[in-house]
């Protein structure tokens, strides 16, 4: 199986000898402006440049290493100083240690820093002393969900609104670090050729994403995100063996796609809102019968495109076996620091209530995905998602990915013409056993508790 490595990084001699060892084969393509179109699934992507086409299994973004770009104006003179980590989901380590560094050094000259990110990465070697460090020096954390930055062109100082998804704050200042896009205008050229969505100003839509290190929302490509400037750094080898393995492992599988998308031609009025709404590139016109197509492959049965298309021509196929379950069984995933301990308290109560019961314990109510929702529906009636109550959360909006996995895993149900009302999903902390016993009998059970 041949890998095709998208761009001209450091550490393409190491991704190459790595992939060697596992028996896969690569075609470079270092000037990506020679790239005219990438097409098709994973299993079979068909890269056309100028001069030739390639046929390649999965693909593989080499992004530079991304720095912290200073845009400030008048940076020295000034006071108050902006970080701000634009990624839409977790920074990677080294970034996120790049950024404290800087944050403790400025605080150090007397300045006032304040430190923006969408998602606190803690997880990273010495990660958490840099940020103790950074609190008792006094740079303020702020944890963003928009922000809107202008620039007056006559004083040159910025002017940032910030959102927290409560309320908005505004910062003034001449001095701004953010991050730069991995790959500068590649990044930007990639993700069009790989149909990924840039919101403005940052490397991705909260959708369609190559950002997190090394996978992406796009089944067959890999994104390495170059790490820090200098020494390959351990971030990229880390990177690079869990893609390496990643593409090893599934190019041996010979499974096929159980669910998918599938487009009714004669219904399909070929408008291209599914195109456009798909999160995965699932969709491609299919111009002999002007209609669209899926590729089953690349499709993840999210249910986007059944919920926006306007003549109602997409199924979800291949749900049958969610159908069939153990009635009056129910599989509880909950979140160790609240769900959990409540869950505890009543595993009695309930244990006798239903047929058959299994309770599931994660670190962070955000692990759980819509797809295993969903896939946990083929052995049980019910699935409920027990998390931590807003603002409790120890993950950084660990809760809020949690609902929002269920929202997609019902949407998906909906789109399949199934009943919704079989995932549940609930916020409580560990002193409210009672509540969720409770909202167990009102909610999942529907009918009344011998309790
Ligand atoms: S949204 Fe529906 S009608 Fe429009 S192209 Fe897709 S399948 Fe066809
Ligand atoms: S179900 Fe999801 S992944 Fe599949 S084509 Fe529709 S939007 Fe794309």
């Amino acid at each position: 199986m041949k890998v095709a490595v998208l761009g001209n990084s450091r550490y393409n001699g190491i991704l190459k000898e790595q992939l060697s060892k596992e028996g896969l084969s690569t075609e470079f393509f270092e000037n990506i402006d020679e790239i005219k179109s990438i097409s098709g699934e994973a299993g079979a992507f068909l890269i056309k440049t100028q001069k030739n086409a390639v046929e390649a299994g999965y693909v593989i973004v080499a992004g530079d290493p991304s720095t912290l770009e200073d845009s400030s104006t008048a940076q020295e003179s000034e006071r108050q100083v902006v970080i701000l980590l634009d990624y839409p989901e977790e920074s990677p380590a080294y970034m996120t240690e790049t950024a404290l560094t800087k944050a403790i050094r400025l605080a150090g000259k007397q300045k006032k820093v304040f430190y923006l990110s969408k998602f606190m990465r803690i997880s990273g070697n010495g990660l958490e002393e840099l940020y103790k460090q950074a609190r008792n020096m006094g740079v303020a954390f702020i944890r963003y969900t928009g922000i809107d930055i202008s620039r007056d062109n006559c004083t040159g100082m910025f002017h940032l609104n910030i959102s927290d998804g409560y309320d908005e704050i505004g910062i003034d200042t001449f001095s701004l670090i953010k991050t730069r896009a991995a790959g500068g205008n590649n990044a930007a050229r990639l993700s069009g050729l790989l149909k990924f969505k840039l919101d403005k100003g940052t490397y991705a839509s909260g959708s369609s994403y190559f950002l997190s290190p090394s996978v992406t929302s796009r089944k067959g490509v890999y994104f390495l995100d170059g790490a820090s400037a200098g020494n390959l750094g351990e971030e990229i080898i880390r990177q690079i063996r869990f893609t390496v393995s990643e593409i090893s492992s599934n190019s041996a599988k010979t499974c096929e796609q159980t669910e998918y998308a599938e487009v009714d031609p004669g219904k399909c009025a070929f408008c291209y809102t599914c195109y456009r709404a798909c999160p995965h590139s699932a969709m491609i016109p299919d111009y002999g019968n002007s209609a669209m197509k899926n590729l089953n492959k690349a499709c993840q049965a999210c249910g986007i495109c059944v919920s926006v298309c306007p003549a109602d021509a997409i199924k979800i196929k291949g749900m049958d076996s969610v159908v069939k379950t153990v009635p009056n069984s129910l599989m509880v995933y909950c979140c160790e620091n609240s769900g959990e301990i409540a869950v505890n308290r009543i595993a009695d109560e309930i244990a006798g209530i239903f047929e058959k019961i299994s309770i599931a314990s994660v670190s962070c109510g955000g692990e759980i995905s819509a797809e295993k929702i969903v896939d946990a529906l083929k052995s049980y009636e019910k699935v409920l998602y027990v998390t931590c109550k807003d603002d409790a959360c120890r993950h950084f909006d660990g809760n809020k990915r949690a609902r929002l996995q269920t929202d997609r895993a019902k949407e998906m149900l909906r789109s399949a013409g199934l009943d919704d009302s079989r995932i549940v999903y609930m916020q409580v902390s560990h002193a409210m056993p009672n509540v969720l016993r409770d909202n167990i009998r009102d909610l999942v059970l529907q009918r009344q508790l011998p309790i």
